[in-house]
């Protein structure tokens, strides 16, 4: 598990995660393969529920005109896998980003936590972990395994890169 930046509490009040303008929205998480097959096998989720691109499939939301994740509990507005969450659930407000070649630790500033504390010394000692954890051996080679959570994100802002290069992945498929 990642160690998080944004406070639970926080995010519990903000709503701004797990909903989605757009049902095929770039920004639903994307799973990694062990990911899929740990939904598939401990929740007993459908194979139907995970999108060919391996993403959620989206649900809309009955209480607006947005999409919001399968997991999302609708009264508590808590996740309801929260402790096998996926990676870039954990991840988030910081994205991994391609761009120009490069595989970039990015962060989006959309999140008002993060935009409030980016310039903090408490965000410049997380970058420092995250940028230490993403480029240990381990998951390098997860993420290399997995390309599929290596997306080209607009209007992220860039705080590290990562020790990765564009190429090919562990499986053969580009990354
Ligand atoms: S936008 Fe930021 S503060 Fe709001 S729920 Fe998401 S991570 Fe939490
Ligand atoms: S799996 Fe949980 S944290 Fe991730 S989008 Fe769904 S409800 Fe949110």
């Amino acid at each position: 598990m990642i160690k998080q930046f944004v406070p639970q509490e926080f995010c519990i009040k903000c709503r701004g995660c797990c909903r989605f303008k757009e049902a095929d929205s770039v920004w639903s998480p994307c799973l990694l393969d062990e990911e899929i097959q740990e939904l598939l096998d401990k929740k007993g989720i459908p194979a139907a529920s995970i999108s060919i691109n391996r993403r959620l499939h989206l649900i809309p939301n009955p209480d607006g005109a947005d999409f919001i994740c399968p997991f999302l509990g609708s009264t508590d507005n808590k996740c309801k896998i929260y402790d096998i969450r996926p990676f870039e659930c954990q991840l988030y407000p910081f994205l991994i980003n391609l761009r120009k070649g490069k595989v970039l630790l990015t962060v989006d500033l959309n999140c008002p936590y993060v935009s409030e504390k980016i310039n903090s010394q408490e965000a410049k000692d997380y970058i420092i972990y995250l940028t230490n954890y993403l480029n240990s051996p381990q998951v390098l080679k997860m993420l290399k395994d997995n390309p599929q959570v290596i997306q080209a994100y607009e209007e992220v802002r860039e705080v590290a890169e990562l020790n990765l290069k564009k190429g090919t992945s562990s499986a053969g498929t580009p990354l």
